[in-house]
């Protein structure tokens, strides 16, 4: 069992409402205790049908096909080191294929871009079919409304997004909460995460 007190996690926000959002959040925990009982990859708002794939660096679990492909969509990095091959070599590859060597060559990218390249464990990404379904999942960890468009959370080193509402910047910036919090012995304090996540997902394309 943990309480709100204990759990770290990133949202995705404007820069300008971010201290005033953490000032809230502080306030919020302060005041709750609650159980936080749900079990990974579960919202119970529905009886989902979870699976997974596992990359070299992810574990993604999704719902249906439909949201991995509009994941993958929504998802457009090209391994600079792969070069042009790999803009029209993909037709050889199922989606999964492709997806694996997308999000591994993106989650490289921000390990380069903060040259933070230790071996960590595999950071879990929750892919949620909508804004309602991941405001669901928000409700069932912290028992409060969200109006995030993702966040990481520590405690499970997971990444909750929706996949309504992503790109590729998004996804780098949680990559890079998961990456500073575990590359230092010490994890650093929230808002010198947030400057560097942020910095990751401004300069992933330089
Ligand atoms: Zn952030």
């Amino acid at each position: 069992m943990l309480d709100c007190k204990n759990l770290e996690m990133h949202p995705f926000i404007s820069y300008k409402n971010f201290f005033r959002r953490f000032l809230f959040l502080i306030w919020a925990c302060l005041l709750l205790l609650y159980p936080y009982g749900i079990a990974q990859g579960e919202t119970s708002a529905e009886d989902t049908a979870w699976q997974s794939i596992e990359t070299k660096h992810t574990v993604i679990y999704y719902q249906t096909m439909e949201d991995l492909k509009k994941f993958n969509k929504k998802v457009v990095y090209y391994s600079a080191r792969r070069g042009l091959k790999s803009l029209f070599s993909t037709s050889s590859d199922n989606l999964t294929d492709k997806l694996k060597k997308k999000v591994d060559a993106l989650f490289k990218r921000v390990q380069e871009i903060l040259d933070m390249r230790k071996r960590m464990n595999r950071v879990i990404i929750n892919i949620y079919h909508d804004k309602k379904q991941l405001r669901a999942a928000y409700y069932e960890i912290f028992k409060k409304k969200c109006s995030f468009r993702g966040w990481y959370l520590y405690e499970r080193n997971t990444i909750y997004i929706n996949v309504d509402d992503l790109n590729e910047g998004m996804l780098a910036h949680e990559m890079a909460h998961s990456i500073i919090d575990h590359y230092f012995a010490i994890r650093p304090p929230k808002a010198t995460a947030e400057i560097l996540a942020r910095y990751v997902d401004k300069h992933l394309l330089d």
